[in-house]
């Protein structure tokens, strides 16, 4: 058994970062306060997703002051979803909450989410009242994501986070789960068990600014859609087989005015000709959008690297089950992995 189950962990946070230093020492106070007031053993685990500012430091002072904090460090930035995975891999506490390190997740909430939890609930997730308050070209992007996936994948996410609690037999079922380009929330949907929903007011970032550009948004999009459906697939398909009809009718309608009433119908011709290669090109682009995926399943690359693994008990069974570690090297409270 390892140290920390002897010590009988019963909540572990996780909390995935990426730059984050404007932010993460108040959140880290706000978190401690909340979790002090527990009276539970319990972990605080940061995963820091190759953040490139002073993240790294302040997670290796807030180990050294606290002895609940441990921390992995990934070898580059990996993504969000990939963090967290590697964060779920070495918990060990009965319940494991899920909150961003910019103060958006606000950690006064934490025992709402566990009171869900003792009344039988294994996983209980959070819905943002406040989504509105999003601005710009996020929120109308968000809509449109949201309702696209609904209709897709049957699943109704609107307005979900990442800021949940698992119960240890959900984290299991979803370590077993090695999907690539990982979409969490469709995940544990998909995976199933007594779910509970929480509305919350999401609060403004701390400091700093979102580590999600458009190109990751996307990436996160592309995963949700094609990682839970193959409907796009059917629905080019399906256009393809519509447009051919249509350009059947129009052929014949052409013939027929061409015939009757004269005058030349080569316009039309280049017209449709460019209409059909673009819906060719298309439905290649969705085809390889599923090829790209199956390739990338089929390499089985690692979904995260761990360089440093910070305040683990090396022996443990959480540390030996990340990847990859080849060589270790200890110390009393510090071990290192060189992949
Ligand atoms: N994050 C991460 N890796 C990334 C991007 C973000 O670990 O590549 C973390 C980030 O530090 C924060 C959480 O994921 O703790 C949510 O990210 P962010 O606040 O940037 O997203 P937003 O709230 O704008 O959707
Ligand atoms: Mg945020």
């Amino acid at each position: 058994m390892s140290a920390n189950a002897q010590r009988g962990v019963v909540l572990s946070f996780v909390v995935p970062l990426y730059n984050e230093q404007e932010s993460l020492a108040s959140f880290y106070r706000q978190l401690h306060a909340v979790a002090q007031k527990l009276a539970e053993p319990y972990e605080i685990i940061f995963v820091n997703d190759g953040s490139t500012d002073s993240s790294g430091e302040i997670l290796r002072d807030l180990h050294s002051q606290d002895e609940h904090v441990r921390y992995l460090s990934l070898s580059r930035n990996f993504g969000k979803h990939e963090a967290m995975a590697a964060g779920y891999d070495v918990t060990t506490g009965q319940a494991v909450i899920t909150l961003d390190a910019d103060g958006q997740h606000p950690p006064e909430f934490v025992d709402q989410l566990i009171a869900k939890w003792r009344e039988g609930f294994d996983v209980v997730y959070t819905v943002r009242t406040n989504a509105d308050a999003a601005t710009g070209w996020k929120r109308a992007t968000g809509r449109l994501f949201y309702s696209a996936f609904k209709h897709i994948s049957g699943m109704d996410l609107t307005d979900c986070g990442d800021f949940l609690l698992l119960d240890r037999k959900v984290v299991e079922a979803l370590r077993a789960v090695h999907e690539k380009s990982r979409f969490t929330r469709g995940l544990i949907q998909w995976l199933g068990f007594n779910q509970a929903r929480l509305p919350y007011q999401a609060l403004p970032r701390a400091g700093g600014k979102s580590g999600y550009s458009f190109g990751k948004l996307m990436a996160t999009a592309g995963a949700a859609l094609c990682n839970f459906s193959t409907l796009p697939l059917r629905a080019v398909a399906g256009l393809g087989v519509a447009m051919t009809c249509l350009a059947i009718v129009y052929a014949l309608f052409a013939l027929v005015l061409w015939l009757f009433v004269g005058g030349s119908w080569l316009g039309n011709i280049v017209a449709l000709l460019v209409g059909l290669t673009g819906l060719n090109i298309a439905a290649l682009g969705v085809v390889g959008e599923y090829v790209g995926r199956t390739f990338e399943e089929a390499r089985n690359r690692p979904l995260y690297v761990i360089r440093d693994a910070v305040g683990f008990d090396m022996d443990s069974e959480e540390i030996k089950r990340t990847v990859p570690v080849r060589r270790v090297t200890a110390s009393a409270s510090k071990i290192r992995f060189f992949t």
